[in-house]
C-alpha cells in the first residue's frame, strides 16, 4: 500500500545549509524522515513528506529551519 502523502510541492519547508552546525537533531525528530545528514549538514531528501508539523524548527538551536504551518 502507498504511504499516505500530502500535497506535492506545497510544503513551506526551507532549510539553510549555511546556519547547520550539523547537530543532526531535524533528522532525530521528523515523523517523516524529511532530512538526512551528509557530511555533517542536514539534506532534504524527502520535502513532499513534510506535513509542516515544525518539530524541526524548534528542535534546530541555529534556526537554519523555517515552516510556515497551515499555508500548504
Ligand atoms: S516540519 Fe515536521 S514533517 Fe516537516 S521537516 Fe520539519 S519535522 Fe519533518
Ligand atoms: S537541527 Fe538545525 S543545526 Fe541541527 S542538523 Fe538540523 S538543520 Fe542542522
Amino acid at each position: 500500500m502507498k504511504n499516505i502523502r500530502y500535497l506535492d510541492d506545497v510544503s513551506t519547508l526551507v532549510l539553510n545549509e549555511e546556519k547547520c552546525i550539523g547537530c543532526s537533531l531535524c533528522t532525530e525528530v521528523c515523523p517523516h524522515a524529511v532530512f538526512e545528514m551528509r557530511q555533517n549538514k542536514a539534506h532534504i531528501v524527502d520535502f513532499n513528506a513534510c506535513m509542516e508539523c515544525g518539530a524541526c524548527v524548534s528542535n534546530c538551536p541555529t534556526e537554519a529551519i523555517s515552516v510556515n504551518p497551515g499555508v500548504g
